[in-house]
């Protein structure tokens, strides 16, 4: 399948991967909005949360993103997670993913 993030979970193009297991995989977003930036996916392809039918990813996906934030140091400074779906939120790749973004204040509400 010619989908980007499918290529990062089959290691046919690199990533820095800071989290892996037999469902989801985390990596450094390519262009970082904060000091730490990490995109958690499903490995399985879903192309956004709107087409979203085996819900239990959710939870695999929430445990990592909380794991990774102790790990990385910012649970107690805190962080943000986000998921864009579809146009008008700026959605630009068509894999399912959740940004995990800490290291400095963030503004609310967003752009
Ligand atoms: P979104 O706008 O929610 O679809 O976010 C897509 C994110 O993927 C952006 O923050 C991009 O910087 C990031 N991105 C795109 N290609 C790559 C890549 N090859 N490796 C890491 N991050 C990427
Ligand atoms: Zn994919």
């Amino acid at each position: 399948m010619d989908c980007i993030f499918c290529k990062i979970v089959r290691k046919e193009i690199p990533a820095e991967i800071v989290f892996e297991d037999n469902k989801v995989l985390a990596f450094k977003d390519i262009n970082p909005q904060a000091p730490h930036h990490i995109l958690f996916i499903p490995k399985e392809h879903v192309t956004s949360v709107a087409d979203l039918e085996n819900i239990i990813v959710i939870s695999d996906l929430f445990a990592a993103m909380k794991q990774v934030a102790q790990t990385i140091g910012i649970d107690k400074s805190g962080y943000r997670i986000v998921v864009n779906h579809g146009k008008e939120a700026g959605q630009a790749v068509p894999h399912l993913h959740f940004h995990l973004l800490g290291g400095r204040p963030l503004k609310w509400p967003p752009g």
